[in-house]
């Protein structure tokens, strides 16, 4: 196995094998190939404690030198990760459910993406696209404008990180509308700045203590199948319309902003006719709909974005996380005429769009398409629903299983009542972090386990990692 010092010197040597070897030549050897992802053995393997003696001696530097307002899942410290493991600094292989939060979809430090970003840095790492542009931004745009449901005129704007492209979401459709008010939904999540925090549903952690909140933001009633099962999914938005006209007024409501399948909220898949009536909505009412995509988005679902499961094209949408395989990248899409009616030097900002990480976004969207990854993300879900079937049959505790594609979840209540069981939801992910698997918690009440495998793991792997949380449930 590598120390951390063999793999930075490989990475020098990758640097230094120079543009006209790497560059522009399309016969040169695919070298990243030999030295990133695919080279990490695919097993779980422990060698040491989780955490181990070099994560502790690290955990202890980081408690000294970051804010403990950082939060962390895991008290393990990263080597190196690829295909469908993540090693550690003390050795040991775990197997990665998480994508670094549906991150890394594609698989971490993806040979074309580190060959992509091999290339673009020694030719500039920034030079401001509003100062003086360069080719990838435009084709990333061009990229998200072609891949976006829709095939009417679009535009894009590209920005750092999720949160932000929600702002700009926000202040394009208030520019285009001339309106303020914007309508959320309960369990949403859309960020940690100020006005994504009002957006965003959850006290805690997200807002609790950091008010006062920005004004005009409404929140609605969602679909939530496993505890309104009893509506049909029409029927919980006539419920939210009804409240909108009554509340608001339609003719206030600059947007609708909704993640198809929300995520920090717990993979919840809105009861079907949900979406495509608060769409109609917006339609009828000159309301933008926006679909935030920041997590569900990227072949995540099986699908390039989730809202095309509910064959609603959004006027706008949202997208960071799955796109650029790690390097921070986000964007807003939508019809022209909306992404057009802001005045020049209103949208921007010093990085977005940085020529880095265009340059990965656009290996990734090639690999996608390449591999086929939308057609991945269906096999890992018939693969992994049928596992979960069979365990919640053993547990009475698992209430609910739902997502699409590589994004699962269970649910844990009290059995046979939908009173929610946050212990045990800890409990499980402790324990499979103990023994080599990392998952992740969601969800308002925290009862939610969530699965986000990059779609680089083997069948194996996935196998592996749902016998360990077959046997802590
Ligand atoms: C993660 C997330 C965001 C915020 O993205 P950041 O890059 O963390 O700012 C917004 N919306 C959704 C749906 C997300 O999952």
């Amino acid at each position: 196995m590598s120390t951390p010092v063999e793999v930075h010197a490989k990475a020098e040597s990758l640097y230094s094998v120079g543009m006209t070897d790497v560059v522009d030549s399309p016969t040169a050897p695919d070298h990243a190939e030999t030295l990133f992802g695919p080279d990490i053995p695919q097993v779980r393997s422990l060698v040491t404690e989780i955490p181990g003696p070099r994560s502790i001696e690290l955990m202890n530097r980081r408690s000294g030198a970051v804010s403990a307002g950082v939060g962390g899942t895991l008290p393990v410290f990263v080597d190196r990760a690829g295909g469908g493991v993540i090693v550690d600094v003390d050795g040991n292989s775990l197997i990665d459910l998480g994508s670094g939060i549906a991150v890394t979809t594609i698989g971490n430090a993806h040979p074309a993406v580190v060959k992509a970003i091999t290339e673009q840095a020694p030719r500039f790492t920034h030079t401001c696209f509003m100062v003086t542009p360069y080719e990838g931004y435009v084709a990333v745009c061009e990229q998200l404008n072609r891949l976006t449901p829709g095939d009417h005129a679009k535009k894009s704007a590209l920005f750092n990180s999720g949160a932000e492209a929600v702002e700009n979401a926000v202040k394009i459709a208030r520019a285009y509308t001339g309106r303020q008010a914007i309508v959320v939904f309960e369990h949403g999540y859309h960020g940690r700045t100020n006005l994504t925090m009002a957006l965003t549903s959850k006290n805690m952690p997200y807002k609790h203590s950091f008010g006062p909140f920005a004004p005009e933001v409404y929140r609605m009633p969602m679909s939530y199948p496993f505890r309104d099962g009893r509506y049909t999914g029409a029927e919980v938005a006539t419920w939210a319309t009804t409240k909108m006209d009554k509340e608001i007024g339609g003719a206030n409501i600059a947007a609708i902003l909704i993640e198809p399948i929300q995520g920090e909220g717990g993979f919840i898949v809105p009861a079907t006719g949900f979406l495509k009536e608060l769409s109609d909505y917006a339609t009828a009412n000159g309301i933008v709909f926006i679909s935030d995509e920041i997590q569900s988005g990227f072949c995540r679902t099986g699908q390039w974005f989730a809202i095309e499961f509910d064959h609603v094209v959004p006027d706008m949408i949202t997208t960071a996380k799955g796109i650029a395989d790690g390097m921070p990248l986000a964007g807003v899409t939508g019809r022209a005429e909306m992404m057009d009616a802001v005045h020049a030097g209103g949208l921007g900002g010093t990085y977005g769009g940085n020529p880095v990480a265009c340059a990965a976004a656009l290996a990734s969207i090639h690999v996608m398409e390449t591999e086929d990854s939308n057609t991945r993300a269906q096999q890992i879900e018939t693969l992994m629903r049928a596992r979960l079937n069979a365990m919640a049959e053993a547990h009475p505790h698992i209430g609910d299983i739902r997502g699409r594609g590589a994004m699962l979840a269970i649910e844990l209540v009290t059995p046979g009542t939908l009173e929610p069981d946050a212990e045990a939801a800890s409990r499980i992910s402790k324990a499979c972090h103990g023994e080599g698997v990392v998952v992740l918690s969601a969800g308002t009440f925290g009862n939610v386990l969530r699965f986000l495998p990059p779609l680089s793991i083997s069948d194996e792997l996935l196998h592996e990692a749902l016998d360990v949380l077959a046997a802590n449930l």
